[in-house]
């Protein structure tokens, strides 16, 4: 698995005119709203992949 991962919109105004930061890895700015904003990959979450159909299950 890459490291890379590269957002296709800007959380911030949703645009797609990203282009990678010079604040360096990680790094991306949005020309459309001059914003500048990194993105870190924190790990696989420890809950796992499960389906959260049964979340508040409720008993009878
Ligand atoms: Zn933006």
């Amino acid at each position: 698995m890459s490291e890379r991962a590269a957002p296709f919109h800007c959380p911030y105004c949703g645009e797609e005119d990203l282009r990678p930061g010079e604040q360096g890895h990680g790094s991306w700015e949005c020309a459309a709203c001059n914003r500048g904003f990194r993105l870190k990959f924190l790990g696989l979450l420890a809950r796992g992949v499960r389906r959260a159909d049964h979340e508040g299950d409720e008993q009878t």
